[in-house]
């Protein structure tokens, strides 16, 4: 059976041809197009959240609008782009009234957070709850950051802290396993913070960025095959939350913080004489921003901890028809 990314390629990549108006289609986090009379590039995706694969039923209906939209939303930050319009395709079992009174609520404040604006969508009745968000937003064409335009050498870096996302979905599936953390990463998988105002300040300065959706390694390894490069990374300086090895030790924490997925940071690269613009923005944002590796010529990803080659648990990241 083919994976996700065959099927993309396979069966829907030969409808999306070159066309003068596509600067950028399929193959990164948003596709980058030319309106018409516009100066700037529209940056554009989609994202679904499907009830039983990536929310349990009795999820907080305010939570869900908050994670579907900072999921769709981190796809903009890690172009770079500003948020401008959002589209919302819905599929309900039935037109529960306080569901949505609560959906309404996250739906609202969430845009208005990320300064984007519903301008349409579609409802409809269906035995699964089905949410597709798609999101609109601009970049000019010079600072737009795609995962391609990384160069040998460059530093290789990742924002905020990686894993609390895949331990929160943990304590959703456990309720047994509550602890005092559990509030704070509990709100890392259900209330993501896509970096926007970082995807703004690397423009000009990182030669390439990815949102972490999959996995740290599934992720950065999509840059590297998009920039025809290999990295050797450093499994000891991935950012790790206090929370986080507070609820599952530090050998559970790495193999999460490298392949947990839903963290919605930006990983990005950066060319290597830039390092100190890198530690003001950071100051500037008030960001963790972690060096972990860097890249180099050749292709493949090496993991290392103390010197060593570093095996996890699974390299690929999550696949929706890879092997469950
Ligand atoms: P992300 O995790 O950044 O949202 P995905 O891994 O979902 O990206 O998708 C990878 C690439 O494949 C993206 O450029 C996306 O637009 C494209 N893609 C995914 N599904 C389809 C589809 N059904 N038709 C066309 N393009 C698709
Ligand atoms: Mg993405």
């Amino acid at each position: 059976m083919p994976g996700e990314f065959d099927i993309i390629r396979r069966y829907f990549a030969p409808a999306a041809q070159a066309a003068p108006t596509v600067k950028l289609g399929l193959g990164d986090d948003c596709a980058l197009v030319h309106a018409p009379g516009a100066t700037e590039l529209l940056a554009i995706s989609t994202d679904t959240l499907v009830e039983g694969v990536h929310f349990l039923a009795d999820i907080d209906p305010e939570d869900l609008a908050w994670r579907l939209l900072g999921s769709a939303v981190s796809d903009l930050a890690a172009m770079g782009a500003k948020p401008l319009w959002l589209t919302l395709a819905i599929t309900l079992p039935d037109a529960d009234e306080s569901w949505l009174e609560s959906f309404q609520k996250g739906l609202t404040a969430s845009t208005e957070a990320y300064s984007i604006t519903l301008v349409g969508g579609d409802t409809t009745s269906g035995n699964t709850r089905v949410l597709t968000a798609q999101v609109h937003g601009s970049v000019s064409s010079e600072q737009a950051l795609t995962r391609s335009g990384a160069q040998p050498r460059d530093f290789i870096y990742v924002s905020g802290y990686l894993g609390d996302s895949r331990a929160g979905l943990e304590l959703l599936s456990h309720s047994d396993k509550q602890t005092q953390d559990s509030a704070y990463l509990l709100q890392r998988f259900l209330r993501p913070s896509p970096r926007l105002a970082l995807g703004r300040g690397l423009r000009g300065l990182a030669t390439a960025a990815i949102d972490i959706s999959d996995g740290l390694l599934a992720d950065l390894t999509h840059i590297l095959e998009s920039s025809g490069l290999g990295a050797d990374i450093d499994i000891q300086a991935l950012p790790i939350s206090h929370e986080l090895q507070n609820f599952c030790g530090e050998a559970q924490a790495r193999q999460w913080a490298a392949t947990g997925g839903e963290d919605f940071e930006l990983c990005f690269t950066v060319p290597s004489n830039k390092k100190t613009e890198v530690e003001t923005l950071a100051a500037t944002l008030g960001l963790n921003l972690s060096l972990i590796g860097k890249t180099r010529s050749g292709s493949g990803l090496n993991t290392l901890y103390a010197g060593d080659l570093w095996i996890s648990e699974t390299l690929s990241g999550f696949d929706h028809f890879g092997d469950k």
